[in-house]
């Protein structure tokens, strides 16, 4: 595991300063999905920070099994407004959010444990329809939408690009993501401050860091193939 986590962390490095952004801007978030409790212990022994869950069920018993673990748990997958609270409970942030009536949930959820619950944005750059994300044309709205609501904030955008056999192919996409960021930026919504950009994974990561990702998600280059 060290030597994996030791090569992964390079790599990052390597691919910001090869981009000229400094490599603390870009941090790791290990993709824990499938991946039980101990080797999660073990990662975060090796300096791992963040993990990322993407199943409710399965991110409830790690996060009993390593209460007081010194991590940060971000929720990657598709999230039901129905297990908003679990969620708002377990997750410091939630990269998927998609629509305005799951953010009121987690609002709602957020309100009553006195917590201001960070999110993303999950954008749909390429508009596969099968694809979870928000279209782009409805970024915008939906942002001023939940700026109004009291216990979410909005940090940053998501994505996941359709697969590509080539990481190269993925780079549109995330280039695409940065700038809707910018231009969201531009209009000066009040209270709405972007300062994330949740893109890469195994296959592509190096390219979403030379294209402004401030978190990568990595699973398999850290964790091998899952079942
Ligand atoms: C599983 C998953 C990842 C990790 O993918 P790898 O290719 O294993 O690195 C990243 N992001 C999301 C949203 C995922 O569901």
């Amino acid at each position: 595991m060290k030597q994996v986590m030791d090569e992964i962390r390079q790599r990052i490095h390597h691919a910001a300063v090869a981009s000229g952004r400094p490599p603390e801007a870009v941090r790791l978030v290990a993709v824990t999905k499938t991946v039980g409790a101990d080797r999660v212990a073990d990662a975060v022994s090796q300096g791992v920070d963040m993990v990322g869950e993407s199943y409710i069920q399965e991110a409830r018993e790690k996060f009993d099994a390593l209460q007081g673990l010194p991590v940060s748990w971000h929720f990657i997958g598709h999230l039901q407004s129905n297990k908003a609270k679990y969620a708002v409970r377990m997750f410091d942030l939630i990269h998927s959010v998609d629509s305005f009536k799951l953010a009121r949930e987690l609002s709602r959820e957020a309100e009553k444990y006195s917590k201001i619950q960070d999110i993303l944005i999950q954008v749909n750059i390429s508009q596969e329809e099968t694809k979870s994300g928000i279209k782009e044309n409805a970024v915008l709205d939906l942002i001023s939408d939940i700026s109004a609501l009291s216990h979410v904030r909005v940090m940053g955008l998501m994505t996941i690009p359709p697969f590509f056999d080539e990481p190269e192919k993925s780079r549109p996409v995330f280039r695409h993501l940065a700038k809707l960021k910018d231009q969201i930026m531009e209009k000066g919504i009040s209270g709405v401050h972007l300062t994330e950009l949740s893109m890469g994974m195994t296959g592509d990561f190096e390219v979403a860091v030379s294209e402004g990702a401030t978190l990568v998600r990595i699973g398999t280059a850290l964790f091998g193939t899952r079942q």
